[in-house]
């Protein structure tokens, strides 16, 4: 299927591994032009020239913490140069996830820290590229929140609270950009074969003494497909919501967890 978006200019967070990775992968074979970033420059750069390798599309990358005022602004002058329109025609947000733990260790600091990366960070980079959406009369924002949203994971609680933030800010944006031709969606990751889903399992490890393989074998036993997703699978539904053909999908949740969220809708 062609997805209709050759040519436009996309800002990928987060994207020198795993899940944001796996979008900026698959805007790029659609033809999108990239701004990647991640804070480790190394990584970035290899997986920014594996995809000019692989696609034939430009690739800037912009090696910052994108939680911080610098590392935004310094992605966002980037696509601003970048694109022939002076600004992004599609934003993934994404950042890394908060860490494991129990309600009693979370105080004022590491709230803000969930709330700096997993909410507030997807909030203003939606703030700033809107304006120029708006204006353009086109434009698609994606953000990677986690199935901690709709079915909350305990030892993720400051993941469950931060997100369900940005959740309630999209919800209700989506609706007020959609009459401009801006769409924005929100993506549900369940368990994908990323670092980050390693770095969990690792936990569990030691926690209860058993090994890598029985710890990954009993979770994928908890998901329907039986198995983890993969990152690709996951920038391919991101392609399609940053798709021309997204056009009337609004303010959607779409989970993307093998079935492990058990419901009738
Ligand atoms: P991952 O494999 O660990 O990759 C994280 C990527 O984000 C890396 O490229 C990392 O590079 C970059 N990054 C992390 N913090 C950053 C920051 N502050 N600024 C810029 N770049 C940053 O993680 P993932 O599995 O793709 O997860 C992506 C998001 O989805 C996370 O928020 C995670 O909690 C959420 N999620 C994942 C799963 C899953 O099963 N994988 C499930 C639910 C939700 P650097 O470290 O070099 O910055």
């Amino acid at each position: 299927m062609d997805l209709g978006i050759k040519g436009r200019t996309a800002i990928v967070c987060a994207s020198s591994k795993g899940l944001g990775r796996g979008c900026a992968e698959a805007l790029a074979e659609a033809g999108v032009n990239l701004v990647l970033n991640a804070r480790g420059a190394e990584a970035l750069e290899a997986t920014a020239a594996a995809i000019r390798a692989a696609y034939g599309v430009e690739v800037v990358t912009v090696a910052v913490d994108i939680t911080t005022d610098e590392g935004r602004d310094a992605v966002l002058a980037a696509a601003a140069a970048l694109s022939p329109t002076g600004g992004a025609d599609i934003l993934v947000n994404n950042a890394g996830g908060p860490p494991p733990g129990m309600w009693s260790d979370w105080g004022r600091k590491e709230w803000m820290g969930a709330i700096e990366g997993n909410m507030l960070t997807p909030i203003l980079l939606t703030t700033a590229v809107l304006p120029g959406m708006i204006d353009r009369g086109w434009g698609r924002v994606v953000n990677i929140t986690s199935q901690s949203v709709k079915s909350p994971i305990g030892v993720l609680g400051l993941s469950n609270g931060a997100r369900s933030g940005l959740t309630g800010f999209a919800a209700g944006t989506a609706r007020q950009v959609a009459p401009h031709g801006v769409v924005m969606n929100n993506l549900l990751p369940g368990i994908h074969a990323t670092d980050r889903a390693l770095a969990l399992d690792g936990g569990v490890v030691k926690a209860e003494g058993i090994t890598m393989e029985e710890a990954q074998a009993r979770r994928a036993a908890t998901i329907p497909a039986r198995r983890y997703g993969t990152a690709q699978e996951f920038g391919a539904t991101c392609a399609f919501l940053c798709s021309q053909h997204a056009g009337f999908m609004i303010g959607q949740n779409v989970m993307l967890d093998g079935g492990a969220f058990n419901s009738t809708f």
